[in-house]
């Protein structure tokens, strides 16, 4: 018995270091353990560090979690392995030989000191993704962001040389590679995520094919001050304020079409409501917002509130229906939703939005750990 405890690890991996991930790590670390914490994308935070405001609070994301993501918050128990994922798993509960393999940043985390020089000089090379698809003014995955420094997309740069001398720190590391390590560990902890749906493949709603239709983590990218808009709410099209916007609801879940979940996701209502709030509240309480849903899940509590303010205080539209499809008219630049309504779905009704926003929103469960999936933040 002695012998076969004295095996065991004492040594936590924990797997994504999103909101979950971290606070495992914290508590584990405040019980004194050691703990490693792989995190496959460049920077950790996972999802809430795109986000604006959170539900139902409205409080400043980045506010929340930063203090747990500086530097300084991370313990001195704790290991952040960044661009790291666990490639193959052996032996079992109490000691566990784990493969961590990191892709290259290749840039030198000793030297860089974040001036952004190689991204104002060579914007093509430096590796910058969530939403919208073009560079943030504030560059890193956010401010504050650790480790703080950029990633280089190599396969994206057209004159590695160049890059190298743009670097003042000689930090550019042309001949990094991926490495593995073997590890020992007690226990792994899964905090992996949630991956956001893609509507690209939901061809009848349009998404991929008006720049004016974006999901709700493109949206949230808008309303924050970090995103490529500097928290201005405008249309990527034209650059001007909306005056209508739609949200739809449940695309890509409780549904039984290809590609698409069977379950609820539990969180995008909620989440649609804050973004609905905070655009009302922080931009025009006239921006006329109407919200096509199947059933609003408030489940938490006091949730029910956050809806009813939504509805009753700032006059926001709920349309119960199955949305059909979303149409572009190229003379008046309108988009139009066909939806077929609860109470009478023999009656095929159009809803016209004059130049407005249309979103998707949707969480599905992430694969496993370690199975070759990205994250698509
Ligand atoms: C648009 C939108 C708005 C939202 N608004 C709110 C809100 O207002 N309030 C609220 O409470 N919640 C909100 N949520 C939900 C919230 O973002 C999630 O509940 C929260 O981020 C979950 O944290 P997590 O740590 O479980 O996962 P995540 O934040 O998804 O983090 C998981 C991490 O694991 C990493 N990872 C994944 N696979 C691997 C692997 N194989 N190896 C290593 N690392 C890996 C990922 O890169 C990621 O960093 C919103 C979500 C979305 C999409
Ligand atoms: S130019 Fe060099 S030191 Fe400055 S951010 Fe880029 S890699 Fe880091």
């Amino acid at each position: 018995m002695q012998n076969k405890k004295s095996k065991r690890a004492n040594r936590v991996l924990v797997v994504g270091s999103g909101l979950g991930g971290i606070r495992a790590a914290i508590d584990l670390a405040e019980a004194g353990r050691e703990v490693v914490v792989v995190e496959s994308a460049t920077h950790p935070g996972g999802l809430m560090t795109q986000l604006d405001r959170t539900f139902p609070t409205d409080n400043c994301d980045l506010c929340s979690i930063l203090p747990r993501l500086s530097a300084n918050g991370w313990r001195r128990r704790i290991e952040l392995l960044t661009m790291t994922r666990p490639t193959s798993v052996k032996g079992e509960a109490g000691r566990f030989t784990v493969s961590l393999t990191s892709s290259p940043r290749y840039i030198d985390l000793e030297k860089c000191t974040a001036c952004g020089e190689c991204l104002r000089k060579m914007p093509e090379c430096v590796r910058f993704a969530p939403g919208l698809n073009f560079f943030s003014p504030t560059c890193m995955r956010y401010p504050q962001a650790s480790p703080q420094a950029f990633s280089i997309e190599m396969e994206q740069c057209a004159d590695p040389g160049l890059l190298v001398k743009s670097c003042p720190a000689n930090a550019i590391v042309l001949h990094d590679g991926e490495k593995t390590r073997e590890e020992v560990f007690g226990s792994i902890i899964l905090a992996h995520g949630a991956e956001v749906f893609d509507p690209s493949g939901t061809g009848s709603l349009g998404y991929g094919q008006h720049p004016d239709i974006v999901t709700s983590l493109e949206y949230e990218r808008l309303l924050s001050s970090s995103g490529p808009t500097q928290g201005k709410l405008v249309r990527p099209s034209n650059g001007r304020q909306p005056s209508k916007i739609a949200w739809i609801l449940c695309v890509g879940s409780r549904g039984l079409r290809e590609h698409h979940e069977t379950y609820c996701s539990s969180a995008c209502c909620m989440f649609a409501l804050k973004e609905i709030i905070v655009t009302k509240e922080r931009f025009r309480k006239d921006i006329d917002a109407c919200v096509f849903y199947m059933d609003m899940r408030t489940s938490g509590k006091d949730h029910e509130l956050y809806y009813l303010r939504a509805r009753e205080e700032l006059g926001v539209r709920f349309v119960r229906c199955r949305t059909r499809n979303l149409i572009h008219n190229d003379k008046t630049s309108r988009l139009s939703i066909t939806y077929l309504p609860d109470r009478d779905s023999r009656v095929d009704r159009r809803l016209r939005h004059g130049g407005s926003f249309h979103r998707f929103q949707n969480l599905r469960e992430r694969p496993q750990a370690g199975a070759n999936h990205g994250c698509r933040a």
